[in-house]
């Protein structure tokens, strides 16, 4: 058998002031505040995490917040850009309201066969929405602020910029279940499982991109999504065979988790779709409490006090 990975289950990155970083993904862009948590390795700071309604895999966007974290610079050995899917003719919606809000964005361009606006989130984050004339039967996530016809439905993928796109191909297409399957400039497209918006994973070696550097406004880590611990154990051990170094599975609560840094530099986890984020706080309740791993519960009241208010 080979391990297949199914698409992307959540993206990480990281933003300077959490109340900023808050109000610019649930208002302007719509999408739901899944879960409250904090840093497992620095408690006295939150991690963040939108998505659509359900908390679904593939749609899930994550933040570790530091205020006052001086700016990263997007480039090469990172994930550059993380793409939503929105319906076909839904980006004139967006220009006006993204202008009337004085969001950054960029012109909107031609890409394979859809249409892509680039978004600049307060940190300078690079998203783009990817209005797509491919099915994605995903729902829109309840907005008071944006109508369902033209609201994200999740991920459509992530751009990875490179030195040299050919040894993460490799892990893509050999060890991962990707396959290629477009090509245009620097630009190539792979997808997984199923296909569709959710599972694209665009290499981009554009020679013009300078080298990246982390910091606020940069992606920490792109997830892809398995269905169970199985398929979870047999792809740990498909990328150990072919020498790459992976952790060990680690219990995150609402997922296991593997990690490993693929060879253009970016650090690639495979996460389980169970038990997913409705595990301590029901799907009508994600977000509004304070949700802590076992080890950090006795010490609630300390780590409450010393986190910033979100309202
Ligand atoms: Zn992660």
């Amino acid at each position: 058998m080979k391990p297949t990975v199914h698409g992307l289950h959540h993206i990480t990155a990281i933003a300077s002031d959490p109340r900023q970083n808050l109000d610019f993904y649930t208002r302007v862009l719509g999408l739901r505040f899944v879960k409250k948590s904090v840093n497992q390795d620095d408690p006295g700071t939150y991690h963040l995490y939108y998505g659509d309604y359900a908390g679904s895999p593939g749609t899930i966007l994550t933040f570790f917040p530091w205020a006052g974290l001086r700016r990263g610079r997007p480039g090469t050995g990172q994930s550059y850009a993380t793409g939503f899917s929105v319906p076909a003719g839904s980006l004139p919606f967006w220009q006006k309201r993204l202008a009337e809000l004085k969001v950054a964005t960029a012109p909107a361009e031609r890409r394979f066969n859809e249409e892509v606006l680039t978004v600049f989130d307060p940190d300078g984050l690079r998203l783009e929405l990817v209005a797509t004339p491919e099915a994605d039967p995903r729902a829109p996530t309840p907005s008071a602020d944006v109508p369902a016809q033209f609201a994200i439905r999740g991920f459509h993928g992530t751009t990875l910029a490179l030195t040299d796109a050919r040894p993460t191909a490799s892990v893509l297409t050999d060890s991962m279940g990707y396959r290629q399957l477009a090509q245009a400039g620097h630009r190539t497209r792979y997808a997984a499982g199923a296909g569709g918006p959710g599972t694209y994973v665009d290499l981009l070696t554009d020679p013009a991109l300078p080298r990246g550097l982390n910091g606020a406004g940069t992606i920490h880590h792109v997830a892809f999504r398995v269905p169970d611990d199985a398929t979870e154990v047999a792809a740990r051990s498909v990328l150990l065979g072919r020498g790459l170094q992976v952790s060990p599975v680690i219990d995150r609560a609402y997922f296991k988790s593997i990690y490993y840094r693929e060879p253009g530099g970016v650090l690639f986890e495979i996460a389980t779709d169970q038990p997913g984020f409705a595990i301590d706080e029901p799907v009508e309740q994600l977000g509004t409490k304070l949700s802590l791993p076992p080890r950090l519960e006795p010490h609630r009241a300390e780590i409450e006090a010393a986190l910033p208010a979100l309202t």
